[in-house]
């Protein structure tokens, strides 16, 4: 077979890529394409011959003209969501032509040892026990389900129950307390752990959305048997950080004649990074003391998706869990970490890779340096919003998420004045912000989460966004 002609279609990938970024800084931030429009255009019937592969990736390119919302912009305020450094997206396009499977270090030793690395810098960076392991998976959602379903093993096997031989029938039963405003993520770790969702027992917050310390005292008072505790380090609306080191003391005086019976999880999916900054780390003193975290690459240390940090305390039990070996794999040479013990996927991506190369590229204090500037950010936008008429910043801002209350200035409806707010930014292209119900007000969010994000960028969108709140209904 004639060798395949690779640098056509990856050089004009490269060159639309290229374009795409240099464009960021100032092209509109949300898309401008309706999706019923590219659905008419895209949705053509499968060709019975095929294409040469330059004209896919020109077709593409232009097929998706206006569709691509600009998530990378340093004007994405939306949801919490981070953009790719440099040296991360490049080693992202160098691990799918690479195509490792990376499962066992004997199959693909460069990626296994590189993100065994990355692991180990993780861990680190993110003060956790010297023990722990670290898989990286596809994100906040399967890194909570790790770490839930790892407590789940420990709980029970601590009251000589094996859950991975005999499930959950006719197991002990299983609590699992978290703060009410715990993420839907972990609501749904328990539905896809068996435990069903009504097996979370749901502790009151304070205003902010942190777990209190008496409230977490009352609900394991009255619980005798195995319980997993799932904690939270980033409220995803207000950004808010549950008190850990005293929630910790709590579950402690629980376990004190039982140390197995309680599991302390810690969704930390974007917050836990703030530990990287010797100014933020204070918020999450006592985190070192969780039995497993939660966290995110592709929210605030911006490693391109997909990319989730899973980490369990004790190596025993998070291989236990998640261990699985084959009659046609190799044995695994014990002096590494195989992502099959350490991940749910078998066959996967050498998703981790990025991460080592932002991590490299950024040092130390390039990640702090990430944390403390989108919090600043987070806090110009707070002091540019206060006392403005109508507008009301609704949250302490401890880390790089603002809550943004708008009244409707007919005095209607607040939903619907934040719903449209939200759409005139969306369209008039400055920046994005997206709407929430934060205790039952109607608000707008900003989460400052990207590393290009400049203090002009601050400036440019609170313009917009006062602007979007002035203009009357309808024009
Ligand atoms: C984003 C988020 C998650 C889910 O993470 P994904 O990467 O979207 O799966 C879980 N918990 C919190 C607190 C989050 O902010």
């Amino acid at each position: 077979m004639d060798r395949p002609d690779w640098a056509t279609p990856m050089h004009r990938a490269a060159e639309a890529a290229l374009h795409h970024l240099a464009e960021l800084p100032d092209a509109p931030v949300g898309a401008t394409a309706d999706a019923g429009g590219l659905l008419d255009r895209l949705d053509v019937p499968l060709a019975g011959e095929g294409c040469d592969p330059a004209t896919v990736v020109d077709e593409l390119v232009a097929d998706v003209a206006g569709g691509i919302t600009r998530m990378n912009s340093g004007r994405f305020f939306g949801w919490v969501i981070g953009g790719s450094t440099p040296a991360g997206l490049a080693a992202d396009w160098l691990v799918s032509a690479w195509e490792q499977n990376t499962v066992l270090v004997e199959a693909t030793p460069a990626t296994v040892v590189l993100e065994q690395v990355a692991g180990r810098w993780c861990r680190e960076l993110l003060g956790l026990p010297a023990a722990t392991t670290i898989g990286f998976v596809t994100g906040g959602q399967m890194a909570n389900w790790v770490g839930l379903a790892a407590g789940r093993d420990a709980v029970l096997s601590a009251v000589g129950w094996d859950v991975e031989a005999d499930g959950l029938q006719g197991a002990p039963r299983l609590t699992v307390v978290v703060g009410d405003e715990a993420h839907g993520t972990v609501a749904r770790s328990l539905r896809f752990l068996g435990l069903g969702e009504r097996a979370a027992r749901r502790v009151a917050v304070d205003d902010q959305g942190r777990m209190r310390p008496e409230a977490l005292d009352d609900a394991l008072a009255g619980i005798d048997g195995p319980v997993v505790v799932a904690l939270q380090a980033g409220n995803v609306n207000s950004g808010a950080v549950d008190p850990i080191g005293a929630l910790v003391d709590v579950v402690d005086r629980h376990r004190a004649a039982d140390p197995g019976r309680i599991w302390v999880h810690l969704d930390g999916a974007f917050g836990l990074w703030a530990v990287a900054s010797a100014t933020h780390a204070p918020l999450l003193s006592g985190h070192d003391r969780c039995d497993s975290w939660a966290t995110d690459a592709h929210k605030w240390l911006n490693v391109p998706y997909d990319c989730g940090i899973a980490a369990v305390a004790d190596p025993g039990v998070h291989r236990r869990t998640l261990g699985v070996r084959s009659s046609y794999l190799p044995a695994g040479d014990p002096r590494f970490v195989h992502p099959l013990d350490v991940t749910p996927e078998h066959s996967r991506r050498a998703r981790g890779v990025p991460v080592y190369a932002t991590l490299r590229a950024l040092g130390r204090t390039g990640v702090a340096g990430i944390v403390e500037r989108t919090c600043a950010h987070a806090r110009r936008f707070r002091d540019l919003l206060t006392g403005v008429d109508g507008v009301e910043v609704c949250n302490e801002v401890v880390l790089n998420q603002v809550v943004v209350a708008l009244a409707d200035p007919a005095g209607a409806d607040d939903a619907a004045h934040v719903a449209a707010v939200a759409a005139r930014l969306w369209a008039d292209g400055t920046c994005v912000a997206t709407p929430t119900s934060w205790r039952g007000r109607s608000a707008l969010r900003v989460s400052v989460s990207n590393w290009t994000t400049d203090e002009d960028d601050v400036q440019a969108s609170v313009q917009a966004l006062l602007r979007a709140h002035a203009t009357a209904p309808g024009a």
